[in-house]
């Protein structure tokens, strides 16, 4: 039984200056290959489904096998809420078994931010799972708000959050140009929230030198999305290319994608906890 909450693994990897890697997944290949990565790396892993699969049937049944993946995993996994929209998206999460819910209300005025994330973070500590909110706004197809480092303080404290989300320079998606990330912003935060768990979301491509000064920064969590899920069309692409129109079981067509993000996921997990 290794199903836990985000709350421990983070509050340890602040401590100690690592970081967890965070891995969107939306199915059963990309899972798997998450959880064969943390056991190869013999290191805690989160798992998170993005908000949009709540919308639909997808995140309630991929909930049943992601408590199973974890359940059977010798090392901890957190199944997580990533971006949740609405208070809905929250509550179902936790009704559903996913151990950890963020909700973003980045793009909400400061005070519905505020309320709603607080009313959030209150319905996960009610049900013993770890909660995450956003202040500031890293860009997802609009601009980034970088975080301000009193405002931040504010939220957390009145929100009660177990990790916070905060804005230094990242961005959703690939990168046209390299980011420039403000690790002095991002210092300031941690140093104004001593133990608090930091969050960097838009860890796809973002200069591996950066994200390690933004770790020894206070960030202990980095969400890893694009690149991931491009290394798994990347692979099919490949096997499907090599197969020139021949039948194979679907099962075996996927094993090699797996192989694949699994050694993806087992690279970041490497270097984010300091290796
Ligand atoms: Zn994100």
């Amino acid at each position: 039984m290794a199903l836990v909450t985000m709350k421990e693994m983070l509050r340890s990897a602040r401590q100690e200056q690592r970081a967890i890697g965070a891995f969107n997944i939306a199915n059963y290949e990309g899972a798997a290959a998450v959880i064969k990565a943390a056991e190869a790396e013999k290191s805690p892993v989160i798992i998170q489904v993005y908000q949009r699969l709540f919308n639909s049937d997808k995140a309630y049944d991929l909930a049943g096998m992601l408590l199973r993946l974890a359940q059977r995993c010798r090392q901890p996994v957190a199944i997580h809420l990533d971006h949740g929209d609405t208070v809905e998206h929250v509550r179902n999460a936790i009704a559903w078994g996913y151990t950890s819910v963020m909700f973003d209300g980045s793009r909400l005025p400061y005070p519905e931010n505020l309320r709603l994330t607080t009313l959030c973070a209150g319905y996960a500590r009610e049900a013993g799972v770890s909660s995450e909110g956003e202040i500031g706004h890293v860009a997802q197809g609009d601009e980034t708000e970088l975080t301000d480092v009193s405002q931040a303080v504010d939220f957390a404290r009145q929100t009660g959050v177990d990790a916070l989300a905060v804005a230094i320079g990242t961005a959703h998606g690939y990168y046209q140009s390299a980011p420039q990330l403000d690790i002095e912003r991002c210092q300031a935060i941690a140093d104004a929230l001593p133990g608090l768990p930091l969050v960097l979301h838009g860890g796809s491509g973002t200069p591996l030198d950066d994200m390690r000064r933004a770790i020894q920064a206070g960030i202990a969590k980095v969400n890893i999305a694009t690149e991931y899920m491009d290394t798994y069309l990347q692979t099919a692409r490949r096997e499907l290319n090599a197969l020139d129109g021949k039948f194979i079981p679907i099962d075996k067509f996927y094993d090699p994608i797996i192989d694949a993000c699994s050694e993806h996921a087992a690279r970041l997990i490497r270097f984010f906890s300091g290796n």
